[in-house]
């Protein structure tokens, strides 16, 4: 199983952080040890100081694939889920700046929480809306229709380079509002649904 990541997807971040908008999708890993199950809460890791939250919808791998093209590529996916991409923000600035690879400000353990996983039948699989509230208050706020590539068009790109694999988890990339989270906070992710707002995802940092 790996944990493909997509950067920049959203323009309204790419903005926020001063970044380029990218012209081809920009993918990153984590290794499965990043992944946080059953919301558990999160360590501040020791070697940053500038820990991020960015949630994101994730899509979950469900046959196997290479050279995808485009219109099969809606086969590849019947479930939906949040994570959150949580990124050592200095380790990353500082990683670009050098232009070295960027795992260890993404890739720790604990990087990547991960919800439970639902039925892409239950949201408007076009504009899914999701929202972080941090300590009850809305950070974020997402809709997949404003994302640079679409998820079709990130199977099409990434199965170039990586096989597909059944269980492979794609985090499609944060909106706005990105920032920085502090020992005591507590992160919650919402799915909006065609019939409710749902609850699927909490992280505390301890
Ligand atoms: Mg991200």
């Amino acid at each position: 199983m790996k944990i493909i990541c997509i950067g920049r997807n959203y323009q309204d971040h790419a903005k926020e952080l001063n970044n380029p908008v990218p012209k081809k999708p920009m993918i990153f890993m984590k290794p499965p040890s990043a992944l946080l199950v059953n919301n558990k809460p999160l360590y501040y890791p020791e070697f940053t100081k500038d820990l991020h939250y960015e949630l994101e919808l994730v899509i979950k791998i469900c046959k196997n694939g290479r050279y995808v093209q485009p219109e099969f590529a809606h086969k590849y996916y019947e479930q939906v889920g949040l994570g959150i991409d949580f990124t050592a923000r200095d380790l990353q600035t500082k990683c670009k700046e050098k232009g070295h690879p960027w795992e260890i400000a993404k890739g720790f353990d604990g990087s990547a929480p991960i919800s439970d996983f639902i039925s892409i039948d239950k949201v408007n699989r076009h504009a899914i809306e999701f929202e972080l509230k941090k300590n009850g208050e809305r950070v974020q706020f997402g809709n997949t229709s404003n994302m640079i590539f679409s998820i079709n068009e990130i199977i099409v790109y990434v199965s170039q380079f990586f096989k597909l694999q059944m269980g492979d988890m794609i985090y499609t990339g944060t909106p706005a509002g990105v920032g920085p989270v502090e020992i005591g906070d507590q992160l919650e992710g919402l799915l909006h649904t065609k019939d409710e707002v749902i609850s699927m995802l909490r992280c505390e940092i301890k």
